[in-house]
């Protein structure tokens, strides 16, 4: 297959994704922040999150990472198109359904609510399998073995140095009524895990 199609569907896809995440974060913006957890281990997961993203997009304008290039086949990009779809569409969901409460690092916001419905009653981080979902689908769709998986990688350790902290943070804000949610939820697949 051409590599263009590659590279036309991963640059739909992050503005798809950009289209999504605005109009969200500006809302979520105009509520103050009552009790911020940023440390310095979250800037440092921030900026990784960042190259994450715009390393594909480099891919996609510039020759940087031609040493890495392979062919491209229909399976992989056919099953990474189908990721990439699924994953945009639960961080969708997943933004509408948590609301002004979303911040893009560990905060609590002023009159925070504790969200359980919608796609958060199937899983506790419904946005954090998006993301890995439409990882998988760039490291699928990209033939290039740097710009494909760096995505999933910075992914990975952002949620594996995340997630803890996250957990506590809520658990501290709500108590017994997340401790409760926690027991009947699992982390990132309904069920699994
Ligand atoms: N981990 C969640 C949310 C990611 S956004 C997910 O993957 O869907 C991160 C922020 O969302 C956190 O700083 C926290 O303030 C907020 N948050 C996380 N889970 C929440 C929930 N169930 N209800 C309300 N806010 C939540």
């Amino acid at each position: 297959m051409n590599p263009w199609v590659a590279k036309a569907m991963v640059l739909a896809a992050a503005l798809v994704m950009v289209a999504i995440r605005a109009p969200h974060g500006r809302r979520s913006r105009s509520v103050k922040v009552a009790k911020s957890h940023k440390t310095s281990l979250e800037t440092g997961l921030l900026v990784l999150a960042w190259v994450g993203f715009f390393v594909p997009l480099i891919w996609v304008a510039s020759p940087a990472f031609s040493f890495a290039e392979y062919p491209l086949r229909t399976g992989p990009f056919v099953a990474g198109v189908i990721c990439l779809v699924i994953g945009l569409w639960l961080f969708h969901r997943s933004h509408t359904d948590l609301g002004t409460n979303w911040s893009i690092t560990l905060e609590v916001r002023e009159e925070h609510r504790l969200i359980t419905q919608g796609v958060y009653r199937w899983v506790r981080h419904p946005m954090y399998s998006a993301l890995f979902l439409y990882a998988v689908g760039q490291a699928l769709v990209i033939p290039n073995w740097v710009a494909g998986p760096v995505n999933l990688i910075a992914f990975s350790v952002l949620f594996a140095l995340r997630v803890r902290a996250e957990e506590r943070m809520m658990l501290e804000g709500f108590g017994d009524e997340y401790a409760a949610y926690s027991a009947r939820t699992k982390r990132l697949v309904p069920g699994v895990w």
